[in-house]
């Protein structure tokens, strides 16, 4: 399992330093997010072994399990699913970023709990760019409004856009998606909200990262290319 891991990280940074090759921009500016959601302490601390320090999940039980092992200090949790409000306190408490806000309720239970612990809690909006009727995520057009409300939380900072590119058999076709979403933080970025200035943008997928990248990728979230196929059957694990 460990030298699975180690092989398939070296696969994955093999292909980034490719695609960053290709768009000319430096290997430094892209962060790898493992994501490790389902799978097993041993495996965060296999690729932790090679040389993974940022570890995504979409449960925040997990992170709370799994940091009570591991710590934050080395591992650092980013929480990329949907956020439920009664988890946010823990969510605020474990994770470094929050990829998935999507409301401006949510912004406003993680304003509240991050004001408590006295911590600025740094964020992404997830933008549903494919138009999917199935995935979580703002439009395209509500993520403007949105940035100007939360520019006034003192507890929060936006740092940029996260958005769930479909599945599909060909990478290409989600280029048209990421594309959109670089558009779109530069043109909010062009705006020059008070407090605003996005630097993130989370895309990309075992399937399609590296046409993510192409695209202006700054996070890119990996699993299976990672860790393997995940298995739901044997736990209440989503
Ligand atoms: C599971 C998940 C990923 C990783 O997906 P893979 O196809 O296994 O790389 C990335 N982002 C989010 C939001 C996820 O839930």
């Amino acid at each position: 399992m460990e030298s699975m891991i180690y092989n398939n990280m070296q696969t994955v940074r093999k292909n980034i330093s490719d695609a960053c090759k290709r768009s000319q921009r430096p290997i430094s500016s892209v962060t790898l997010l493992a994501v490790s959601k389902t799978k097993p302490i041993a495996m965060l601390v296999a690729a932790h072994k090679a040389d993974a320090t940022e570890f995504g999940e979409n449960k925040v039980q997990e992170i709370v399990e799994k940091s009570a092992v591991l710590g934050t200090e080395d591992y650092h949790f980013h929480m990329i699913g949907h956020l439920q409000k009664n988890k946010v306190k823990k969510a605020v408490l474990l994770s470094c970023l929050i990829h998935s806000v999507d409301s401006l309720e949510l912004a406003e239970v993680i304003q509240k709990e991050a004001e408590k612990i006295n911590k600025v809690q740094e964020i992404l909006l997830e933008v549903n760019v494919a138009e999917e009727d199935s995935k979580y995520g703002l439009s395209l057009s509500d993520v403007e409004p949105l940035v100007r409300k939360i520019a006034a939380f003192p507890n929060i900072r936006v740092r940029g856009l996260m958005t769930v590119a479909p599945y599909t058999e060909n990478p290409e076709n989600n280029r048209i998606f990421f594309r959109k979403l670089r558009q779109l933080l530069i043109d909010i970025n062009g705006k020059s909200i008070d407090n605003i200035s996005m630097d993130i943008l989370s895309m990309g997928m075992t399937g399609d990262y590296s046409v993510a990248i192409e695209e202006g990728a700054t996070h890119i979230r990996v699993g299976t290319g990672i860790f393997g196929e995940r298995d739901y059957s044997t736990k209440d694990l989503k």
